[in-house]
């Protein structure tokens, strides 16, 4: 049966008994025991978010000259992400509601560079190796460009076999810095190159890893260029919302230029209301979204981001020792957040419920089968109880630890 609107309010204090009645059902990601949708990076980052979104939640990104406030914020926080990316001199950026819209705008903007710049007809396509996420079929299909997705070489980018398949009606090649799958980061130099000689539109998916990589290479990680320090490099997508610990609704897409830029706009005339320019896909564009990813990124600083993304590290290398340790076999060499690992002999997929029950809530992945963690701060406290529930997951599964834990592959 339909539920209608009810006839007559509800006080204010008995629907939020209600939501929290609505939500026992939920994931407690609070308690660490969920890697998947969600960044934890502690209670006093979350207050900051809600905080900060409160104050401009009713405020409005699509009119930036009645609320210089919120243009002020976004501009900063594009600078942040300028310059934590190597964006050079003149280079440009927005803020998006995620990292599909980033990925969507970012195709638009190349396809139309390729329309009205280079004078391409005809049908379109975009490259893309089979690691890279699924937001940019959605943009395809909307913007009716074929896809063609290549093999990977070691889970990674195939630059040849991208090479290979580009032609002259590619619009973009894509990289991700890194790969949702296996928190593998593409080989972005040779695909630069590549871009480079055949003067294709590199972009570098970073939604994941844009906030998360430039903190761990301050940290001494090994974390290969990946970002506009790779010259073939056009545009950028990098999530507020994931490894910047932002208030959700909040991404980043960033061009080599203010030229590039240009052709993700949207500017309109002939209508009865007045002109309409937008940046992204967005009409109205909600303010708590920017003042939240304003206020964290300052309330963190590069110190904080370095803390917590240490945290991450750590925590992913103690995840890798750990389950090696219980004879599964970590998924190439991930040095970011994102870690997945199969078993030999035991089908990964088939441990997932039995980790449900013990109240974890994670990813998976399809080729190999396996487990798939997202890692936040927050996860350094549950790490044991993670491996010791595993274990048991594993043995109920009839998968013993060996004494001999496998060797992993690259
Ligand atoms: C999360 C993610 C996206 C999509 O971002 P949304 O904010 O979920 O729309 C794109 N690419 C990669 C690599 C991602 O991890």
């Amino acid at each position: 049966m339909r539920l209608p609107l009810p006839e007559i309010g509800a006080p204010w204090p008995d629907l939020k008994l209600r939501m929290r009645d609505y939500a026992t059902g939920d994931v407690r990601w609070r308690e660490g025991k969920t890697a998947v949708y969600v960044f934890n990076a502690g209670p006093e980052v979350e207050q900051v978010q809600k905080e900060a979104y409160a104050l401009f939640m009713s405020e409005n990104g699509l009119g930036p000259m009645a609320f210089p406030s919120l243009r002020r914020m976004e501009s900063e926080v594009i600078d942040f992400g300028l310059s934590l990316l190597h964006a050079p001199e003149g280079a440009a950026g927005t803020i998006t509601s995620g990292g599909t819209d980033s990925i969507t705008m970012a195709v638009k903007a190349a396809r139309d560079f390729a329309r009205k710049a280079r004078g391409v007809r005809g049908p379109l396509n975009i490259v893309l190796p089979r690691s890279a996420h699924p937001a940019f079929d959605k943009a395809a299909a909307m913007m009716e460009i074929e896809v063609r997705r290549t093999p990977l070489a070691n889970l990674l980018a195939d630059p040849q076999a991208m090479d290979a398949t580009a032609d002259a009606a590619t619009v973009m090649i894509v990289g991700s810095a890194p790969c949702f799958p296996y928190g593998l980061i593409d080989p972005i130099a040779a695909l630069s190159d590549l871009a480079i000689a055949r003067d294709l539109w590199l972009h570098v998916d970073a939604c994941v890893g844009g906030y998360l990589a430039p903190f761990v290479k301050m940290n001494g990680g090994d974390v290969a260029m990946f970002d506009f320090e790779a010259p073939g490099v056009r545009s950028i997508s990098a999530d507020l919302h994931k490894y910047g610990y932002c208030a959700k609704g909040a991404s980043t897409v960033f061009f080599r230029s203010e030229a590039l830029q240009a052709f993700m706009g949207f500017d309109l005339n002939d209508w009865p209301g007045g002109r309409m320019v937008t940046p992204t896909l967005a009409g109205t564009r909600p303010g708590g979204a920017i003042s939240a990813a304003w206020a964290v990124m300052n309330f963190l600083g590069v110190q904080g981001y370095r803390a917590k993304q240490a945290l991450v590290t750590r925590t992913r290398e103690r995840i890798e020792a750990g389950v090696t340790a219980l004879g599964f076999t970590v998924i190439g060499a991930p040095q970011l957040g994102i870690v997945a690992f199969s078993h030999p002999r035991v089908n990964a997929l088939a441990l997932w419920p039995g980790m449900r029950a013990r109240g974890w809530f994670t990813g998976m992945t399809s080729e190999p089968a396996g487990l798939h963690l997202m890692l936040s701060p927050f996860h350094a406290e549950v790490v044991e109880t993670y491996l010791t529930d595993l274990a048991s997951a594993l043995a109920d599964a009839g998968g013993a630890a060996p004494a001999q834990p496998a060797a992993r592959y690259s």
